[in-house]
């Protein structure tokens, strides 16, 4: 029996893209081969990377004058990518800290460049998305970063920074294609796929054309966005079967209504949670309500010696990986656009009830 699986990543993907990769295991499209056996250069796999690639690109409506990779290396290596790809000769860049990724982003930034940190929700333990009014970014920035979803903190910015002809970047990991995007707005965003969108080993970029080839001399290959976009994302073997399986999510998305619909229900399935956490006097949240995240909610309960047994509880009632970060405690359920409306309704019943007996 399937669960509802709450883990912020590797996450639940969609069962009927399982399904049918199941289906197709032994023989994709008559092919007689698995997916993962094919050559990456042969005309079944171009198929699937190219019809993957097309219907991304419809998904998000992304513009002719951006490139699309599929990329290694998760998200953790863009942090180190986009200082050495982008910098295009300036001394540094400007990063939004709002918690533990953009840390992480800073950190591997500061190793290649100078990191003017423009805004920052330190003041308040990272639980706001800091307004642009209080931004203060610097004149000669090669790139503005910020993290439009963090994963850990629960705190996701509802809006688009306006950083006029500097170019926006951001780390989308855990909410691209949780609701549409104006592309042209970025100048490049990365996302690990294992959150939102597929398994773990594919990073999809989406970088402004202008933006390739700035690479200083000497940057290894593997590092350039100009070589991975001339290749086509062939420059060596891609991640096949994920490619495969975030593409088969792809065409999920699309035969659900595309991201307009999607954005609908994850709007539904985070009031039903947020909703239990501000009404029930049980739960907390410690995230401003205004940037709460629609992918990941933290909450804590009133005792902390109540969150063994509420994770206990919860696996017996098939919820699992509810268990917050290490980092900020208390519970966290990642709800992304697989989790179904039903499992978020199944949660809200367990934890109305678990207060219920112990409030
Ligand atoms: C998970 C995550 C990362 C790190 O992703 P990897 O693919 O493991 O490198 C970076 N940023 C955000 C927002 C994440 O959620």
């Amino acid at each position: 029996m399937r669960v509802f699986n709450f883990s912020a990543g590797p996450a639940v993907l969609p069962e009927e893209v399982l399904r049918q990769a199941q289906e197709e295991m032994l023989d994709w499209h008559g092919s007689g081969m698995s997916v993962m056996e094919m050559s990456h250069r042969g005309k079944e796999f171009i198929e699937i990377a190219t019809g993957a690639e097309a219907d991304l690109r419809e998904l998000l409506a992304i513009p002719a004058n951006y490139k699309v990779l599929f990329l290694q290396g998760g998200a953790s290596l863009q942090f180190a990518m986009v200082p050495i790809n982008l910098l295009r000769g300036k001394a540094g860049a400007d990063y939004i800290y709002t918690g533990e990724w953009a840390k992480k982003a800073i950190a591997e930034a500061k190793k290649s460049c100078s990191v003017n940190v423009a805004a920052s929700s330190q003041d308040r333990n990272f639980t706001y998305a800091p307004a642009q009014a209080h931004w203060k970014l610097s004149a000669d920035a090669a790139y503005v970063h910020y993290t439009g979803n963090e994963t850990i903190g629960g705190v996701e910015f509802q809006w688009v920074p306006d950083t006029g002809a500097v170019p926006l970047v951001c780390d989308l990991s855990s909410s691209l294609l949780s609701r549409p995007l104006d592309v042209s707005r970025f100048g490049l965003i990365y996302a690990g796929a294992q959150k939102n969108i597929g398994p773990a080993g594919l990073t999809i970029v989406i970088v402004r054309e202008d933006l390739i080839g700035h690479a200083p001399a000497g940057t290894p290959s593997m590092l350039d966005y100009r070589v991975l976009a001339e290749a086509e994302s062939m420059y060596n073997t891609p991640p096949t079967y994920a490619i495969y399986v975030a593409g088969l999510v792809f065409q999920w998305l699309k035969a659900r209504g595309g991201l307009t619909q999607m954005e609908q229900t994850n709007i539904e399935k985070a009031r039903l949670i947020y909703d239990l956490i501000d009404t029930g006097g049980f739960y907390r949240s410690p995230v401003a309500r205004e940037d709460r995240s629609r992918m990941n909610v933290p909450f804590t309960l009133p005792r902390e010696d109540l969150d063994e047994p509420f994770l206990k509880a919860a696996k017996q009632n098939g919820l699992i990986q509810l268990k917050g970060h290490r980092s900020v405690g208390g519970m966290r359920a990642s709800i992304y656009n697989a989790m179904p409306v039903e499992g978020v309704r199944t949660l809200v019943e367990f934890m109305r009830e678990f207060a219920r007996r112990h409030g």
